[in-house]
């Protein structure tokens, strides 16, 4: 063994490496085997399948069909069977064990209020139960070994006006569990500027958002969200690369509005397999993921729906190791943008990146010196 292929982590390497993941939908990472079994506590009969396998099969064919009304349905299914407290605090606790399972140590996971008041929850009470079931989570965790931090968004619907409120929420409960805020749904026809008196609002508390922008529709949307809305993160901004030119000696000119993104630092929660999906991205090797790291804009790796996309934070690093050879200092660097990137106080990331991550990957750098089997007192 050399070196040099050494130096490629493993799916097994990749899995134990620690991952920091900032877009992920709680309605989009259920476990089917929940869904089967909610439906049936909560007396849901809408289900496609009830074997959990095909169900699980069933809902990444949909979100790979390219229809999106397919796509959508996948989400009617997962909101209907999170209707009640309990059904909340599993759906959750099972989240943050799943990721914590997986290797990521920090995680800031989205969900809308709004879409969890069909059985006459209130909004507080819908916050209250994700909260306690992340802390459930993390507490189950601990005892098998791991360790995992888990903060949560508060989304509101672009197409609907309850984004002040949503917003107002998220500052009540802040420091109670809730960490920011963010904006998704259909961005055609649904600009962030419908919502500027939420942003304001925010940033006269001081707080902190994303907005979903930049994903299938292009500059215009990366633009209001950072200068008209203010947004201290972009929900995928993968879009970024339409103002980017690349010649045919491969020199790249960056256009104003991709300049200010990457001067300024803002971090971009990239979701590639998602992206593949929806069509945003026709191949990981095409994904502007390569082109953007290589410039070194401030990028994140993220899930965004566990369930519909069939991933892991693991699987992510995977397709971007065997895409672009990605070593664990590409991980690492990943992963320190996005604690860098986090919600959390400043010396709270600080710690993350010098006492977890840095170390976590110094030890997984180190471990082709001790080939295993290999006896090591000599
Ligand atoms: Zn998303």
């Amino acid at each position: 063994m050399t070196s040099q292929t050494s130096n490629l982590p493993t799916a097994e390497q990749i899995r134990r490496a620690p991952k920091v993941l900032l877009h992920d939908h709680l309605d989009g990472g259920l476990r089917p085997a929940t869904i089967v079994e909610l439906a049936r506590e909560t007396g849901y009969d809408g289900l496609p399948e009830t074997d959990s396998e095909k169900l699980g099969i069933w809902f990444r064919e949909a979100a790979d069909s390219g229809s999106l009304e397919r796509y959508l349905e996948t989400f009617a299914h997962t909101c209907a069977v999170m209707q009640t407290r309990d059904a909340l605090a599993r759906v959750a606790a099972e989240c943050a064990e799943d990721l914590a399972a997986d290797g990521v140590v920090y995680a800031e996971i989205r969900y809308a209020p709004e879409q969890h008041l069909e059985k006459g929850l209130t909004l507080e009470e819908v916050v209250e139960a994700v909260n306690d079931g992340f802390r459930e989570g993390e507490r189950r965790a601990r005892a098998n070994g791991h360790r995992i931090r888990v903060g949560a968004l508060l989304t509101a619907m672009r197409h609907a006006a309850r984004a002040l409120e949503i917003a107002e929420l998220a500052n009540r409960y802040r420091d109670l569990g809730v960490v920011g805020f963010d904006i998704a749904g259909a961005e055609a026809g649904y600009p962030p500027t419908r919502h500027l008196d939420a942003f304001e609002y925010l940033k006269r508390e001081n707080n902190h958002f994303t907005i979903h922008a930049g994903e299938a529709f292009g500059l215009p949307s990366i633009w209001q969200a950072l200068q008209w809305c203010g947004a201290d993160r972009l929900g995928h901004g993968v879009r970024i690369i339409d103002d980017i030119q690349v010649d045919e000696d491969g020199g790249v000119k960056l256009g104003r509005l991709a300049s200010y993104v990457r001067d300024k630092r803002i971090p971009l929660e990239m979701c590639p397999t998602s992206n593949l999906q929806t069509g945003a991205a026709s191949s990981y090797a095409e994904h502007p993921i390569g082109l953007l790291r290589r410039l070194q804009f401030r990028l994140t790796l993220n899930t965004d729906n566990r369930l519909m996309s069939g991933t892991t934070m693991s699987r992510e690093f995977e397709h971007l190791v065997k895409t672009f050879q990605y070593t664990f200092d590409d991980m690492q660097w990943f992963t320190v943008n996005a604690m860098k990137s986090a919600f959390i106080p400043f010396d709270e990331r600080l710690a993350m990146i010098n006492d977890v991550i840095k170390p976590g990957y110094a030890e997984l750098k180190s471990e082709w010196l001790f080939p295993k089997g290999v006896a090591r007192s000599m």
